[in-house]
């Protein structure tokens, strides 16, 4: 019979005794229970002996609820707990998992069965957790996950299932360099989170810190955006562990045409459908759409989205993600009564996303006072000439140098003062270090994953409304969306049937995530969480499990 080491910490005589009792009637596995009654009790054991799984009281003699989760994490090391509750101490619970607990448990309705659950999956989520997924934004994906899980009571059973990728395929890219005899080997991945809502849909992401947990989390926040935005897909996303900006053209070119190649098998028009992300672009899909093409001897516009106006790509697909971002803007700056004419924003990031935020902004009567690129930021109280900007960017591909304002770091660029600040670039942005210095009304989020959960809560408690990533920055799948459905009728839409059509969407599901906010006290990322949850969980309920 395997053999569970359970450290319990329970201050109640009796109640540790009634947990123990439970822990003892489970079949099929023998826990061999450790009891303590205090933290310090709690600490001395875990320095001396080492556990499979922690199940802690928070409300502990020596240790008010708020702190003991967090003093036992760093005394437990990689140790997994779970914590225990009493019925009105509901906020503990999601203070834990927050903080990286994988569940809390009611004590007082806990049976021995879901008690034994509880600590088997956590040792089991803890050894994969420290493996192969191993990275800071899966687990911020898990916990925003977690966080609206346990909020909305949903079944424990889809819980467990979503909180894992469906399917990842992981492949070694061999491409030749341009001297013809050096060839490079990187990673390249693609993961599919959901496949029960129809096809995948998610970006290609190229950049040196792409790992196989970074696509999960990307992949996890592509299935709750689709469904937020009730589109047609599960999520997905892919990516190869290389800095594309070294790259010549034509290495890139030889590197996606065999990235194509080794993801073929479980991509195509009903399977999966990728897109750009950070560091590809249209180019990128045209070789990616006639690799796969080539391979079936026909053309698929269908299999990737984000293409060439001219191989069948959407009219307004490219500057979708920014204009999607101000149609939610300009609700939510309506909601807080603000006038958009005479406020300003600053903007992180000038890519894509970023590029297109600042001017179609500034085109809604904004003041854009700072944007930056990956080396530099300008800041102008007066408002950046944003054409000035891109003339710049022509002859010099940076910032650097640019005259029309005062140069800032990307760190000092978020604490400007502004109504609206758009995060644009990259994830891990916003961090318990600067969000008590972020100087905005409004946090619109471009880039997927900007603000860590510690974060979250401080510009929460602030009263910044957060626009979330898979709200503010939907606008480029919800096109992608129109781009597939173009190609699949083989009938273009125009750009005027693109731009409303995206427009009446963005509104739909910001007021439906405003109104969820409202009705159920939630922060509007815990709210556009679980009301994209929702519709994947109902979705998995009505088909059913099978076999
Ligand atoms: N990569 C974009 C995102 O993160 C777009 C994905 C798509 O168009 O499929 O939403």
């Amino acid at each position: 019979m395997p053999r569970m080491t359970v450290l319990l910490v329970e201050s109640d005589a009796a109640e540790s005794e009634r947990l123990q009792g439970r822990l003892q009637w489970v079949r099929g596995v023998d826990f061999v229970v450790t009891a303590r009654d205090t933290l310090a009790g709690a600490l001395e054991a875990l320095r001396a002996a080492r556990f499979d799984v922690v199940m802690a009281d928070l409300s502990l003699a020596d240790s008010p609820g708020s702190e003991t989760f967090r003093r036992l994490r760093d005394g437990a090391g990689e140790t997994p707990i779970v914590a225990l509750i009493d019925p009105h101490e509901t906020a503990l619970g999601l203070l834990a998992v927050e903080e990286g607990a994988l569940s809390y448990l009611i004590k007082s309705r806990v049976d021995a069965n879901t008690l034994a659950r509880s600590a088997q999956r956590a040792v089991k989520n803890a050894r994969i957790k420290f493996g192969e997924w191993d990275s800071p934004m899966f687990h911020l994906a898990q916990h925003q996950f977690l966080k609206a899980a346990q909020l909305m009571g949903l079944d424990e059973n889809i819980r467990e299932r979503l909180m894992w990728p469906q399917r990842t395929l992981v492949v070694a890219i061999p491409f030749r360099r341009d001297n013809y005899s050096e060839v490079e080997t990187v990673f390249g991945y693609r993961v599919q989170h959901v496949l029960a809502m129809g096809p995948t849909k998610g970006g290609i992401r190229y950049h040196e810190d792409v790992d196989l947990g970074e696509t999960t989390a990307l992949a996890m926040w592509m299935t709750w955006k689709c469904a937020l935005m009730r589109l047609p897909y599960g999520g997905a996303k892919g990516g190869v562990a290389i800095d594309p900006t070294t790259l010549s053209r034509a290495e890139l070119q030889r590197l996606t045409r065999r990235y194509a190649l080794e993801i073929a098998p479980i991509v195509g028009p009903d399977k999966d459908i990728p897109a750009p992300d950070m560091g590809t672009n249209e180019q990128v899909m045209a070789w990616f759409m006639d690799t796969y093409s080539q391979q079936l001897g026909y053309t698929v516009p269908g299999v990737v989205t984000g293409k060439p106006v001219s191989l069948g790509g959407s009219l307004g697909r490219r500057e979708a993600t920014g204009r999607g971002l101000v149609h939610v803007v300009r609700r939510a700056a309506h909601h807080l009564g603000m006038d958009l004419a005479g406020s300003t924003a600053v903007v992180q990031g000038y890519g894509n996303v970023g590029s297109n935020a600042a001017r179609l902004l500034a085109e809604s009567g904004v003041k854009v006072t700072a944007v930056s690129d990956v080396r530099t930021g300008v800041y102008n109280a007066n408002g950046i000439d944003l054409a000035a900007i891109d003339r710049h960017l022509a002859e010099h591909a940076t910032l650097e140098g640019f005259a029309g304002g005062d140069a800032v770091t990307n760190a000092e660029l978020l604490e400007l003062p502004c109504d609206i600040l758009a995060p644009c670039a990259i994830q891990n942005q916003i961090t318990a270090a600067n969000a008590a210095k972020i100087r905005c009304r409004l946090l619109a989020e471009g880039a997927n994953g900007p603000t860590t959960l510690e974060a979250d809560e401080i510009l929460v408690d602030r009263g910044i409304l957060i626009l979330p990533d898979v709200l503010a920055n939907a606008g480029g799948v919800t096109v992608s969306y129109f781009e597939w459905v173009q190609n699949t009728q083989n009938r273009p839409w125009t750009l005027a049937e693109v731009n409303e059509r995206m427009g009446e969407i963005m509104t739909n599901a910001f007021d439906r995530t405003l109104q969820r906010s409202l009705q159920s006290k939630l922060d509007m990322r815990t709210a556009a969480m679980v009301e994209g949850v929702e519709r994947v969980a109902n979705a998995m309920l009505l088909r059913g499990l099978w076999p």
